[in-house]
């Protein structure tokens, strides 16, 4: 036993499972032994498994807990530590997650409803039945009096504007489903989640390039790599532990990591090459990587005539010029798409030129666009040296050959720009030239944050979007005919997948989830009593609408936006004009507490804000069972291994409470349009405490009578799981809440909850864990062989042709039984089959990328020899226009970002995380410093146009002076974590000092480049 270590004891034993306890196995060690060395601490702990709730490489976690759940002996949570079983963290934990037990024991954790009254000063303990009754009568009384059922063209809409919902990224998928039937069952379109501020340009700009808007690889397979290009992300301090796969990368397979970033932050700290940027420049800089991949010849070019659109012909109509694509509409602010668009055969078929000399070719037109950014011109502008730039260029190009590739990893750092969307598709371009999409090893691979806002994009919580992708209908698709026709899209070239040709089926199986049997062919299933949007109500957008008096009342679930929205005194100001509002939550978050005055922190007068506020403590991560997706797509069941502190409440509960409320006084009293709230499918266990397990099976969805596949056998049988998407039917016959979570519980059981690390190959583990869509670790997988199925690289061969149909290590990506050489496009999701160079209209912002300067940008004059500098169509409310800054008075860039030790603003709850990070600073080049008097330690306010923040100062080398278009240029780095709540010492809210303004494409901020000046305090 001695030699035996506990790890591999438990192993050994089979007791990987939760719940399992060393003292019920009868582990107890000799006496003699237990007196020589310390009593073993775990000794008598219950084991739970569960993900770490931070970021989304979702690392695995032991919880430990004591109290074996007798009367009076309730189990506390005393020690967590990583999975060492977990194929990605493999026993790690970065800081964060490593405090994590701090987090659960919070002096932060909520235990008691409580209840602040119009103009108090202070918060009142009330009693959970007074809350929900309280709670449910506002909203049935405001949606009452402001439900619109009918607009101003008389199209029924069954709408409700005046309350909002923003849900959580952290919570389970089961939640996010409750989430989902509770707002859109009230008509709430204003119902937003985190993705609106982080991930939202990933899912517009990849999923109009390739098809799906998710991270195509995993975090294993980064160790495939030749070549690591960090960019817009620092993965070694924002996702530690995922970032051991580029060290392994590094280690074995001698990769090149190179690191283009604003500061010299911890990954270029590890990584072979550096390059400083301005934030801000970064399409510049890949316009000019494309423009080097074309002139310098170097892209695999079997890979992009095959699987991209280079041979497709554009209509002559489109042009670019001077910043703008053809169909720009000054007034709105607006493009007319039409132009962009391909030549079209008689059969209304893409024309295409296989030879690629026709000059309006989708591959020489993107030629001609990028053919601008030279390698001097991006110098000028991005700041960075130009040898620099080409030892990037030429690392990458050498790529171009088949049996190498190079993944690029981001994050925020592209995704926070008003051209965010267009930064992510330039650096999609780049590597669809390279041919590295679909191929181990490379891939783009955006790495979320949140460990659950994979999961609450998949689930369909922004303001226009259904599950799986789908959309919600607007006003004008007032028949389910029409809605269909509008987004259900034909093949661009015969013969292709298409896959979104199943729309119908999708979409049928998810009304029938929703109104259940009140769904019928005959009432279109149900489509009159969804919401129409009419607008985006988007979480700027609906602050916007707050702030102008047009909002009563507000919902925010696991969810801070008074720490998290842009500008913080302009969102403090609208939440003031909210009639209620309601916060679920298990920490004291600053939202709740927007009312209190915190002296220069939040300088409020509380008389002055007539808002009632609602305070829900609700449990975290280590006290419910359910499923959390990580980054890769992979659905991570858990387990509770505690009860809630005090009288805290399950979010199931809590929504099942007020909602079961909210139908009784429709039940009761009548009010208006109360059909989709009556005919809602509740029907779980208990209504008012819907079980994770019940909800789960929900979201993958059940066979409602026999199902015959086309020979007429059956296949799923009436009342059974659905095995996967593909037996879905467009006729009442099955239903699922979210078509790409189909497979994840099955009549096997719950596959999320799996635990077979086997690597199958290259990394890969299919039998751990559950990954949409169809257990794919890889999405395009079938780009990594030729058309006629060779591997490109046979030292990377993932799937194989076996005669009959494709198998290997991973699932095809591909259709099954499709053979080599049948032509069929490898990107099954897009109407042409292939990844797109030219994206059509998927983008309302240009078909091809261009750099535009942000909001506010230190240059004026204009670059490339355009007038227009910014994005002609970013998303501006009229009441910023006044709140943005001149460099004449801030006259350095600030960028925002997250150290290592800390999370959001999460971690400053837990002790330990506190300690390490117990105070607000900023980072300082040295150069700045020393021009301003300013030494470490000392105190600076930074302000902009938006307010002010003070800070300690860190005075580095690694934010250089850079040469931009002939100036020098002093950056200021911003960490965002601080704020008047929680275990650290008191610091202002970083978003005081950020704009407001948006990508177009996601209505995601722009949180990474703005202006500030720098004074010594
Ligand atoms: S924060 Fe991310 S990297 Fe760190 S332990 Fe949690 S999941 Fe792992």
């Amino acid at each position: 036993m001695t030699s035996l270590g506990r790890r591999a004891f438990l192993v050994n034993t089979g007791t990987c499972v939760a719940g399992a306890s060393a003292i019920a196995l009868g582990f107890v060690p000799p006496r003699a032994q237990a007196q020589e060395t310390r009593q073993y601490k775990l000794l008598r702990a219950r084991e739970t498994r569960n993900n770490c709730t931070y970021c989304s490489v979702g690392c695995g976690i032991l919880m430990y807990s004591l109290g074996d759940g007798a009367k009076n002996a309730k189990p506390s949570i005393f020690h967590i530590e990583g999975d060492p079983d977990h194929p990605v963290s493999r026993g790690s934990l970065c800081p964060k997650g490593a405090g994590l037990v701090d987090f659960i024991h919070s002096e932060s954790r909520l235990q008691y409803p409580s209840y602040r009254a119009p103009g108090s000063q202070e918060w009142k303990r009330i009693s959970w039945e007074e809350a929900t009754d309280r709670i449910a009568r506002l909203l049935k009384d405001d949606r009452d009096k402001n439900f619109i059922q009918t607009n101003a063209k008389g199209e029924r809409v069954n709408r409700w504007v005046s309350t909002g919902m923003l849900a959580s990224s952290a919570a389970s998928n089961e939640t996010g489903l409750l989430d989902f039937k509770f707002a859109r069952s009230l008509g709430i379109v204003a119902l937003d989640c985190q993705a609106r501020l982080c991930h939202g340009p990933t899912v517009s700009a990849l999923g109009s390039s390739l098809g799906r808007g998710a991270m195509t690889n995993s975090w294993v397979d980064i160790k495939n790599a030749n070549v690591v290009l960090i960019m817009g992300g620092n993965p070694a301090e924002a996702h530690p532990v995922g970032f051991k796969w580029v060290m392994e990368a590094k280690i074995r397979n001698a990769a090149h990591v190179m690191v283009v970033d604003p500061r010299f932050n911890r990954s270029a700290a590890v990584a072979d090459f550096y390059a400083p940027i301005r934030a801000g420049s970064d399409a510049a800089f890949l316009l000019g990587v494309v423009n080097y991949l074309l002139t310098h010849d170097k892209i695999q070019h079997e890979y992009v005539a095959a699987y991209t659109n280079a041979a497709l012909i554009v209509r002559d109509d489109f042009q670019f010029h001077d910043g703008l694509f053809t169909g720009y509409d000054a007034k709105t602010r607006s493009y007319d798409m039409a132009s962009w668009e391909y030549e079209r055969d008689e059969q209304g078929y893409a024309k295409k030129d296989p030879t690629l000399q026709n000059p309006r070719c989708v591959l020489n037109l993107l030629r001609e666009h990028a053919s601008r950014y030279t390698p001097e011109l991006v110098s000028q502008i991005t700041g960075t040296p130009e040898k620099d730039f080409l030892h990037v260029c030429e690392t990458l190009a050498a790529t171009s050959v088949p049996d190498r590739t190079s993944t690029i990893l981001f994050a925020l750092g592209w995704t926070h720009h008003t051209n965010g969307s267009q930064i992510i598709r330039t650096a999609a371009i780049v590597q669809m030239l390279l041919g590295n999409i679909g191929m181990p090893g490379g891939g783009m691979n955006a790495l979320r944050g949140h460990s659950n806002i994979q999961g609450y994009t998949d689930l369909g919580l922004l303001s226009t979007r259904l599950p799986g992708y789908m959309n919600l209908p607007k006003d004008s698709q007032q028949t389910l005919d029409t809605y269909l026709q509008d987004t259900t899209p034909k093949a661009d070239e015969q013969g292709e997948v298409n896959y979104w040709h199943n729309t119908p089926k999708f979409f049928v199986s998810l009304m029938k989830t929703l109104w259940g049997d009140h769904a019928t062919a005959a009432n279109n299933w149900g489509y009159e009593w969804l919401p129409k949007w009419d607008r985006s109500y988007d979480m700027l957008a609906y602050f916007d609408l707050m702030g102008q008096g047009k909002v009563n009342g507000y919902i925010a679930q696991g969810f801070n936006p008074l720490a998290a929205m842009p500008d913080k005194n302009q969102m403090r100001d609208a939440l003031s004009k909210l009639k209620f509002l309601v916060t679920i939550d298990p920490l004291d978050t600053e939202t709740a507490n927007f009312w209190q005055n915190q002296g220069v922190y939040n300088d409020v007068k509380p008389e002055d804000i007539h808002t009632e506020v609602f305070r829900l403590p609700s449990t975290c991560f280590a006290e419910e069972n359910g499923s959390i997706v990580n980054s890769a797509r992979w659905l991570q069941w858990h387990f509770a291994g505690a009860k809630p502190p005090g009288d805290a409440w399950g979010d199931g509960r809590i929504l099942g409470t007020i909602f079961t409320k909210l139908r009784a006084l429709y039940a009761k009293e009548g009010g208006v349009c109360p059909e989709p709230v009556l005919n809602m499918q509740w029907n779980y266990r208990d209504p008012e405490e819907p079980t994770a397990e019940e909800v789960a099976r929900e979201a993958n969805g059940y066979a409602l009578a026999d199902i015959q596949d086309a020979s007429g056998a059956v296949v799923v049988r009436k009342g059974e799981l659905l095995p996967d998407f593909s037996v879905m039917k467009d006729d009442g016959t099955t239903s699922s809440y979210c078509w790409i979570f189909a497979g994840s519980w099955t009549q096997a059981g719950n596959q999320m909850a799996r635990r077979d690390n086997t690597d199958t190959g290259l990394g890969n583990t299919p039998g751990w864990a559950w990954a949409w869509p169809a257990n794919r670790r890889l999405l395009y997988n079938r780009a990594s062989l030729d058309p006629q199925g060779r591997p490109w690289d046979p030292r990377r061969q993932i799937i194989e042709w076996n005669g009959q149909r494709w198998t290997g290590a991973d699932v095809a990506d591909y259709p099954p039984t499709s053979p080599p050489g049948s032509g069929v496009g490898p990107f099954i999701m897009q109407s042409e089959g292939v990844a797109r160079l030219f994206s059509r209209k998927g983008l309302v912002d240009g078909p091809f990328p261009e750099h535009y300067e942000p909001t506010e940008s230190p240059i004026m004059g204009g670059a490339l020899g355009k007038t227009v500098r910014h994005n002609p169509v970013a998303r501006m409310f009229p009441d910023d226009v006044s709140r943005m800054g001149k460099p004449e008075q801030f006259p350095y860039v600030a960028t925002t970002y997250s150290v290592t030790e800390l999370f959001r603003h999460w971690t400053k709850h837990s002790r330990l995380n506190a300690i390490m990070q117990p105070e607000q600073f900023v980072e300082i080049g040295d150069r700045l410093a020393g021009k301003l008097g300013i030494a470490a330690g000392d105190m600076v306010r930074v302000s902009s146009q938006r307010g002010y923040i003070e800070a300690k100062a860190v005075v580095t080398k690694r934010l250089k002076r850079l040469n931009v278009l002939g100036q020098e240029l002093d950056q200021v780095g911003i960490p965002c974590h601080w704020g008047f709540k929680g275990a650290t010492r008191k610091g202002f809210l970083a978003n005081t000092l950020t704009p407001a303004m948006g990508d177009v494409n996601s209505q995601t901020p722009e949180f990474k480049a703005f202006l500030v000046n720098v004074e010594k305090v």
